[in-house]
């Protein structure tokens, strides 16, 4: 599931692509999606909007959102 970046570096596969999917990301994107690995997820990803629990909006996460032509979520 990973692209090796350096011997000590890795990168989900499908983060480089255009637009963005991770291949763990499972679903319809706007209607219903999971994480399979979500457990066992990289470091970024568990750094990921880390004042959402709080309902603290993330501008990372507005922006993968319009990719998607998504609105943000309301809190
Ligand atoms: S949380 Fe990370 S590993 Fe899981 S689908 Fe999202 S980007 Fe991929």
């Amino acid at each position: 599931m990973t692209i090796p970046l350096t011997a000590t570096l890795v990168r989900m596969a499908g983060t480089d692509d255009a637009p963005p999917r991770c291949i763990a990301l499972e679903g319809e994107i706007g209607r219903s999606v999971r994480c399979s690995i979500y457990r066992e997820r990289p470091g970024p990803c568990r750094d990921f909007a880390p004042y959402a629990p709080l309902g603290i909006g993330d501008d990372d996460c507005d922006r993968a959102r319009r990719r998607y032509g998504l609105p943000p979520l309301e809190l």
